[in-house]
């Protein structure tokens, strides 16, 4: 099973690249053949700067023009120090500065973009809970405004940028909130509180390079179980884990599609949202029709 990467492990790639080549001239080509002319306009100009917004990759060069890559579901960065290795495969993208090289494979998106392109592309996402301008207000208002299950909102990158499935999984397990509430039956200390636990989880994940979100009650450590085994690394609560026990409960976490994605919940700590709010409603019209 292949997932598109999370917003940490962007964050993560543009800190690499920045330490690795910022402030070098760069040799850039596209042993492919299909990043030719993007290559062209970049080649030879110093890159400045590297920055990620959500799961967009941006790198400023000194011309003026940005390249962008989006990683998608197969995209792969690899780095190393000189000799260049003969390219293998299909090399969309190759870097080369002072001491490292770099090559990119199969990303979704590999374009250079004026100033003009890159506003529009920051336009269209919504808050990324790494970055220190990030501005939550804009997101709540589009959250609060929409019907949509509160997972699919999550994932919408207009409304939080760089949030992916196994962060929006676990957030909505770690508030307790069933995974299908109405956007606008969030309110704003939810809210809150969804947003700073993002950006807590998410900063750890771009630390340690992996998702981990239990709390240290439901450490493997603390519980005296055995560590969790999963490509993706990493303690969850719920993310991929269908029929084993919940760590807070001991109830079967449940697992089924929601908005075309893989959703994972706990029945019992995060119960739907119609057996909360509305169950209290009718029983209280029930009332006061009987008397
Ligand atoms: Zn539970």
């Amino acid at each position: 099973m292949v997932t598109v990467p999370e917003g940490h492990t962007i964050h993560r790639l543009a800190a690499r690249h920045r330490d690795l080549f910022a402030g070098q001239r760069i040799a850039l080509s596209s042993p492919q053949g299909r990043f030719a002319a993007g290559a062209a306009l970049l080649s030879g100009h110093t890159l400045v700067d590297t920055e990620a917004y959500g799961k967009h990759l941006l790198h400023h060069y000194d011309n003026g023009l940005s390249l962008h890559v989006h990683l998608g579901l197969y995209g792969r960065f690899a780095d190393g120090e000189p000799p260049l290795p003969a390219p293998i495969g299909e090399v969309r993208m190759r870097m080369a500065g002072a001491t490292h090289w770099m090559d990119l494979r199969g990303p979704a998106a590999c374009e250079v973009l004026d100033p003009a392109q890159v506003a529009v592309l920051r336009a269209r996402l919504g808050a990324d809970p790494l970055r220190d301008d990030a501005d939550p207000a804009p997101s709540y208002r589009k959250l609060s405004a929409s019907t949509r299950p509160v997972f699919a909102l999550l994932l919408d990158q207009s409304i939080v940028a760089g949030c992916g499935l196994i962060y929006a999984n676990e957030v909505l397990f770690r508030a307790g909130l069933a995974p299908t509430t109405p956007g606008r039956e969030i309110g704003p200390a939810c809210w809150d509180e969804l947003w700073e636990d993002l950006r807590a989880l998410m900063k750890e994940g771009v630390a340690r390079g992996r998702i981990d979100t239990v709390h240290t009650a439901h450490t493997p450590e603390a519980m005296q179980r055995a560590p969790r085994v999963d490509r993706h690394g990493g303690e969850v609560y719920v993310y991929r884990r269908p029929g084993l026990p919940c760590y807070v409960c001991g109830t079967a976490i449940a697992r089924g599609p929601l908005a075309g994605r893989n959703l994972y919940w706990c029945p019992t700590c995060q119960p739907l949202h119609r057996a909360r709010p509305a169950a209290r409603a009718p029983r209280a019209r029930r009332a006061r029709s009987s008397r």
